[in-house]
């Protein structure tokens, strides 16, 4: 991917653990590598088909200015987002954040912070099997559309499925979306149960019936297990109402480990 790269940007700012830093200021150095796809400009020699780094430079410098954090990790994390968020072209910054005159009381050229942030693609599923199952999901999706942090890219038809997992309930509601996240699947995970909490889920039957149920499909072509979270979902390779409507969205969307793409997934349930 093309870069944009912005070196070493003087900012005069008050970030630092100490109140002294605070007060007095300090000079901090900031680097941006801005991933985006320069071709539409570089064919047209046309600025507003790029990012315009001097307005990218004044964002910085205004993040860096109008906030006060005790570490750089934080002004650097402010610095990605506001990038991500006004420039929809960027696909990924590294931002690197130097505090050469930190007060460490040694000799050092520097101390610096570098994070990369970027956009994601994730597939989340959603399901519903009590009440107005049709409003629940549709006010999932708004409320995901909502998120600064989330952008709706699709949305599949809502099928109405049978029940699987043996409880005796009424059929479901099901559908997927496709989204773009600056969110870690961690914190997708935990916006998600926040809306199904705000739809009065609650976890009493396993596999029994939901007000709201959201999962994280893919996300990337990340592979990831823990505790509270696996990615791809373990039971997407098996459930039809979750790739009857994915394959709607996704049709070569593949998976990660199966190295197969939901349609031929989707045609090996048979
Ligand atoms: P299910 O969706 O399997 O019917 P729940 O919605 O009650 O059941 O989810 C139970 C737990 O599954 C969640 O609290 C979450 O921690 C965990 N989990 C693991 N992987 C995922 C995933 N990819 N998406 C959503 N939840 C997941
Ligand atoms: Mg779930």
């Amino acid at each position: 991917m093309d870069k944009i790269i912005i070196k070493d940007l003087e900012i005069f700012a008050n970030h630092g653990v100490m109140p002294e830093e605070n007060a007095l200021g300090q000079k901090f150095l900031v680097s941006a590598v801005m991933q985006c796809d320069t071709r539409a400009a570089g064919m047209s020699d046309d600025i507003t088909r790029s990012v315009n780094y001097a307005d990218v430079c004044k964002l910085i410098s205004s993040e860096m200015q109008k906030n006060t954090f005790k570490l750089i990790e934080a002004a650097a994390e402010r610095i990605a987002e506001a990038v991500l968020l006004k420039y929809k072209t960027v696909r990924e910054i590294t931002v690197t954040v130097k505090k050469p005159w930190a007060p460490i009381a040694m000799s050092a050229d520097t101390v610096a912070v570098e994070i990369t942030r970027g956009r994601h693609t994730a597939f989340i599923a959603l399901g519903s099997n009590i009440d107005d199952k049709r409003a629940h999901l549709n006010g999932a999706v708004g409320e995901i559309a909502a998120n600064k942090r989330c952008a709706l890219k699709k949305v599949s038809d809502f099928i109405v499925t049978e029940p699987v997992g043996g409880v005796e309930q009424d059929d479901f509601l099901n559908g997927c979306i496709e989204i773009e996240t600056l969110l870690t699947p961690h914190e997708l995970l935990d916006f998600l149960h926040e809306i199904e909490n705000a739809h009065g889920r609650e976890r009493t039957v396993h596999w029994g019936p939901r007000t709201l149920d959201l999962d994280i499909i893919m996300y990337d072509d990340l592979i990831m297990s823990d505790e509270t979270l696996t990615i791809p979902h373990i039971e997407m390779t098996n459930r039809r109402f979750v790739l009857e409507p994915l394959v709607q969205i996704a049709p070569y969307a593949v998976h990660p480990i199966e190295k197969k793409t939901i349609s031929a997934l989707l045609k090996a349930l048979g």
